[in-house]
């Protein structure tokens, strides 16, 4: 299942193969950049139909996906669905809130998106907000799992794609010590000179 979809993201520069500097500080072989296979219109509302297909019968009754990465996509999801879809936003503070007069009531049935899962601090705060205001988060979906658990909380991820990806403790790096360049993603090498 997985084959064909890689293919369009490593066509699209959003799986990338080299020496990556994640936001973590760990660094790995590969780098995952959902808005590159996204860029392209017709790309996100194939991506958005295959995930929908997968969607769980759970009775979802509206989508919620956090930004930014995740909006692109649960939209389309939401489209593929033929449901109506909200977003939450961070506000001064950072914490996730409903804006824009986007809201939710109690009992209703949220169906989340994700462009991409790793830790899944991002979506336990989403799945927070939405409990938080007595709806219901029924299922969890991405575009790419790269998770541990492949779940979160006691919601299964359905993902398009699951990369189990290696990432390593800057003195514990392979790639490192091969000598090979380390790029911070979406600039250059970080090891030449730096345009900020
Ligand atoms: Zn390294």
């Amino acid at each position: 299942m997985n084959t064909s979809w890689n293919a369009l993201f490593v066509r699209r520069g959003a799986l990338q193969e080299g020496h990556f500097r994640l936001s973590s500080g760990r660094h790995s072989p590969t780098y995952v950049q959902c808005a590159k296979v996204l860029e392209q219109p017709e790309d996100a509302e194939r991506l958005g139909k295959a995930l929908a297909v997968q969607a769980p019968d759970v009775g979802a009754d509206r989508v919620m996906a956090p930004p930014m990465g995740g909006i692109l996509i649960g939209y389309e999801v939401a489209r593929a669905l033929g449901l109506p879809f909200l977003f939450p936003e961070r506000d001064d503070t950072g914490i996730l809130s409903l804006r824009r007069g986007f809201t939710l009531s109690p009992g209703d049935r949220v169906l989340v998106v994700e462009d991409v899962i790793t830790t899944g601090k991002t979506t336990r705060e989403v799945l927070e907000l939405i409990r938080a205001q007595g709806a219901l988060p029924v299922a969890l979906m991405a575009l790419v799992d790269r998770s541990a658990e492949h779940r979160v909380e006691d919601l299964s991820v359905h993902a398009l794609m699951r990369l189990d990806i290696p990432a390593y403790a800057p003195e514990h790096c392979p790639l490192c010590v091969q000598g090979i360049a380390l790029t911070k993603p979406g600039s250059r090498p970080v090891s030449t000179h730096s345009r900020g």
